[in-house]
């Protein structure tokens, strides 16, 4: 807790944040950060700009490679449902419904911030910021509870009323993409975004020794692991192949797909543990049989292809069966 300074000190105007810092023994990034707080002048506002514009640039940011992947056909070979690319139309539709709840949901809330987490003791305006050391930790802890978090809240959302009224919105994708992460109803943003943000909250109650940049790298890696998750595509170079039980978009692209299974979000071990992966690993199975049996029949890339998407339409259409009965549970339409 060596680096807080000044922490509970009453503040009365922004220079006086820094007036006990030496500024010549801080590192670049440090005197960047306290010169973003003596700029705005204002700490609620400054740290309300900086996690709205920490959101904004990095969930766009890392959406861009996706939608120019998208538009180059040479990547199709590592779609994972490759007769399924998203039009640019549909990709401006999704942006614009992503934008209008950032706009209206998220930003009044992220004005919210400071003064929650001042009150949780988090740091915020204040330098040196946190060692490497410090971060990775939290970090790690934020990944797990947040995993856990969405794998329960998810399975809630696919009950009758939750589904109908809420996570239809999401599941409007059978075959998501990158822009389609945050596609979701304001109460689904609310109710999963709880869990990105509960952690670093109750940690910081607890333990008193977070800093909000800690909080900006996790969000930041979060995203990158939500949009990432719908990207629809599996390189050989994905990170869950280096890491088992990193769940990725071959893990979530058959959430979207088959409706069923697969609820949590970065790890695989929940839906493992809690037996809700069972027909996504009878479809891996049936991927990589029909692959060996197409390589022992010698298929084209195109035959495969075919083959390949006839399976994915079956697991499909198994999809829309059981969407259709959570739906009629909810009183909605009849299972035909
Ligand atoms: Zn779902
Ligand atoms: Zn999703």
């Amino acid at each position: 807790m060596s680096y807080f300074i000044n922490a509970t000190a009453p503040v009365s105007g922004p220079e006086q944040l820094y007036s006990s810092i030496d500024f010549s023994k801080l590192s670049w990034a440090e005197q960047q950060w306290a010169n973003w707080y003596l700029w705005i002048g204002n700490p609620i506002l400054a740290t309300g700009l900086m996690s709205f514009l920490v959101h904004e640039i990095v969930y766009f940011g890392r959406c861009v490679p996706w939608v120019i992947i998208d538009a180059i056909p040479y990547f199709r070979q590592w779609k994972l449902q490759p007769n399924k690319i998203p039009t640019p139309q549909e990709q401006w539709e999704c942006t614009k419904l992503v934008l209008f709840s950032h706009f209206t949901i998220e930003a009044p809330l992220i004005w919210l911030f400071h003064p929650i987490a001042e009150a949780l003791g988090m740091s915020t305006w204040q330098v040196p910021l946190p060692s490497w050391r410090l971060m990775l930790p939290q970090i790690a802890a934020f990944f797990v509870f947040e995993d856990m978090f969405h794998y329960f809240s998810h399975q809630m959302l696919h009950q009758g009323v939750f589904y109908k009224h809420i996570h239809k919105i999401h599941h409007k994708y059978s075959a998501p993409f990158g822009l389609a992460a945050e596609y979701a109803h304001p109460a689904e943003v609310l109710i999963l975004g709880t869990g990105t943000i509960a952690g670093p909250l109750l940690y910081s109650y607890f333990m008193r020794d977070l800093h909000i940049s800690t909080v900006y790298i996790w969000i930041t890696l979060r995203l990158f692991q939500a949009i990432d998750a719908h990207s629809g595509y599996d390189f050989p170079w994905s990170l869950q192949h280096i890491v088992p039980f990193w769940s990725g978009a071959e893990h979530h692209d058959f959430h979207h797909m088959a409706f069923v299974n697969n609820f949590s979000t970065s790890f695989r071990w929940c839906d493992w543990l809690g037996g809700t992966d069972t027909k996504y690993r009878a479809y891996r199975q049936r991927i990589d049989a029909a692959k060996r049996q197409a390589k022992a029949k010698g298929m084209t890339v195109e035959e495969w292809r075919a083959y390949e998407n006839k399976i994915n339409a079956e697991e499909e259409a198994e999809g829309i069966k059981a969407e259709a009965a959570v739906e009629a549970k909810a009183g909605g339409k009849k299972i035909d």
